[in-house]
């Protein structure tokens, strides 16, 4: 039996993670949750499960009635390092949004646990200090973002060292046909209509404007140690080719199945082994289709590409920013296009090449969020 930690339990993906365990009873056990403001669901999960340790990091917590069993609640704001410290797991799924997991998440690497990652903003703010670590606790990062998962399985048909590219794909969003004259302002609601996956709001207008897929060459650039140059990406229509490794001869593994975030997330837990899950297997015949991604289209990806080129904490400075400017678009504050001119602003104002360590990402992200916050009054 795994046990297994669930941080972000009441997320798009922790709810997918709660239904991988409850199909699978025998092989999984769930020795902490945690949310951040949805305390009933919380409660919900942990009642069903009696999972030992629970922890709730917002305002308004759970009282301690509302549990039908002995369990150590933990809240507060430093809830999620008491919480990681105290708790016993094998895998430690980081599913939360935000930068807010990253000392946990590094408490439970220290620990010697498996790190289930969905969680991007932890490599894309601090990609190189968290592998820093990641060598220092000698501990198992299994990627759940599903391009990222994709490549870790595709990984497996071939000597790393033999490894000519990978190819990271990407549905487009929900702008992929739009014409491009109408992208300067288009709506929440057709930006949050994602063709393929049904996610949060945050990541679907970061899949329509393609800061994801920003985020996840970055993501990829330091989870499997590669430069830009071999990291290249395509837009595919279908999400059913999740990803792809090409190797020195010319063979390219492909990872096919599903859009169903359970996969790779089953996989993370799983991993050498691989069981039966709920995800609807394929059937043939389908069709696939792979097109050049038009950066006309897509300028906050071309913006993402260079801030990751740059390096140090421009990656860090991208998410602090897109993270006032996805809730502004959604909000009506600002316009569509705007997400992308004040993406370019930020990355041209700044000066944040170099190392750094933790403290420099958590003030970066707090003085970019205060930056950004101003840049948007005045649009
Ligand atoms: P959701 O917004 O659906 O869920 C986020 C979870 O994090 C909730 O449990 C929430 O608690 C908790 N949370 C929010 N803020 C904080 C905080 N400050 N401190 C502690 N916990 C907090 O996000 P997703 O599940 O969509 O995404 C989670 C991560 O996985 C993100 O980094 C995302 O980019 C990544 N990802 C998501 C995919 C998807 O399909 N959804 C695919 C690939 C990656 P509460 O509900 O109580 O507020
Ligand atoms: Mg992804």
């Amino acid at each position: 039996m795994k046990k297994i930690a669930i941080i972000g339990v009441t997320g798009s993906i922790g709810s997918q993670a709660v239904d991988v365990i409850e199909k699978n009873p025998d092989l999984f056990s769930l020795t902490l949750v945690s949310s951040h403001s949805n305390a009933d669901k919380l409660v919900e999960v942990a009642n069903r499960h009696k999972v030992p340790i629970v922890c709730f990091s917002g305002k308004n917590p759970p009282s301690k009635d509302s549990f039908n069993y002995p369990c150590e609640l933990i809240t507060g704001e430093n809830a999620l390092v008491a919480a990681a410290e105290n708790a016993d797991y094998d895998v430690f799924l980081n599913a939360v949004v935000g930068i807010d997991a990253l000392r946990p998440t590094l408490i439970a690497m220290s620990k010697g646990a498996r790190i289930a990652l969905s969680n991007k903003e932890m490599l894309v703010s601090a990609g190189e200090y968290v592998m820093r670590m990641k060598d220092e606790f000698k501990s198992e990062i299994v990627p759940v973002d599903s391009e990222h998962s994709a490549i870790f399985q595709c990984l497996a048909a071939g000597r790393f060292s033999d490894v000519d590219a990978l190819i990271i794909t990407s549905s487009g969003g929900a702008f992929r046909d739009v014409p491009l004259d109408e992208l300067d302002n288009v709506s929440p609601e057709r930006a949050l209509a994602h063709p393929n996956w049904n996610m949060g709001k945050k990541i679907t207008i970061d899949c329509a404007t393609m800061v994801n897929k920003g985020f996840e060459v970055i993501e990829a650039k330091h989870l499997f140690r590669l430069p830009f140059e071999k990291i290249e990406t395509v837009l595919h229509r279908e999400s059913v080719v999740h990803s792809m490794v090409r190797f020195a001869d010319g063979a390219t593994i492909a990872q096919l199945s599903s859009p169903d975030m359970r996969l790779p997330i089953q996989y993370a837990f799983t991993y050498p082994e691989r069981v039966a899950s709920p995800v609807k297997p394929l059937k043939t015949p389908f069709s696939l289709t792979f097109e050049e991604i038009d950066l006309n289209r897509y300028p906050c990806f071309r913006i993402l590409l260079e801030a990751g080129k740059k390096g140090g904490l421009y990656p860090a400075a991208m998410l602090a920013a897109d993270a006032v400017l996805v809730p502004a678009y959604l909000e009506g504050a600002i316009k569509y296009s705007d997400i992308a001119k004040t993406l370019e602003i930020v990355l041209n104002e700044f000066s944040l090449k170099g190392e750094y360590g933790l403290a420099d990402v958590l003030r970066i992200n707090d003085e970019i969020e205060k930056y950004t916050r101003n840049v948007v009054k005045k649009l």
